[in-house]
């Protein structure tokens, strides 16, 4: 999964069917009402890739609520509001952009993001 130059239906098409229908943090099914969006894990701002392995399936809700809050806390946070997020995704996915980087490389202020959200979430 490395095309990066797919437009932006078709990367919610190849995200979707890679992790599922509904929204990672708070399980909403993203095929009715819900409009699906594509989170990035690791903040653009932060440094994150515009890549495949660093995007997630979110409701608009998610995706705007979560602001630049780390992937770690804003699995806390979605538990807090009583959501059950599916942290399973998020660790697959952090985990094969980890394989991605290293493939690359590159992306030297990911990396550090990255390596100390693998260790809050146990990968
Ligand atoms: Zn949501």
């Amino acid at each position: 999964m490395n095309n990066r130059n797919l437009g932006r239906a078709d990367r919610m098409t190849v995200v979707l069917e890679r992790d599922g229908t509904h929204c990672t943090w708070c399980g909403q099914d993203l095929t009715g009402l819900a409009v699906p969006t594509t989170d990035h894990l690791i903040p653009k701002v932060k440094g994150g890739p515009a890549w495949l392995e660093n995007e997630v399936a979110a409701c608009r809700r998610c995706n705007g609520q979560r602001g630049h809050l780390s992937p770690a806390e804003w699995l806390t946070e979605c538990r807090g509001r009583g959501w059950h997020p599916d942290a399973e995704r998020v660790r697959r996915v952090l985990a094969s952009l980890r394989e991605a980087i290293e493939e690359r490389g590159g992306q030297r202020r990911a990396r550090q993001y990255l390596a100390s959200q693998l260790r809050r979430l146990n990968c």
